[in-house]
């Protein structure tokens, strides 16, 4: 069984099956601070970062991305 990464590459908050974070396509790992700040963009490979699946995701049908 694969592990997932519980680390924010940028800030090194461990970030727990049940948090809020953002996964690029080669799985790079941010919090969802981080993500923010990093306009949602990985800064390792350019990618988008999207919201990874976790137990959360019932609860946070209202935090969709505002583009500004
Ligand atoms: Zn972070
Ligand atoms: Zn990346």
């Amino acid at each position: 069984m694969l592990k997932m990464k519980t680390q924010c590459q940028c800030c090194e908050k461990n970030l727990s099956d049940d948090m809020l974070a953002f996964v690029c396509s080669y799985e790079c790992t941010f919090c969802d601070i981080c993500a923010e700040t990093l306009r949602f963009i990985c800064p390792n490979c350019n990618g988008e970062l999207i919201r990874r699946a976790s137990s959360l995701d019932c609860v946070v049908s209202n935090g969709k991305v505002r583009k500004e």
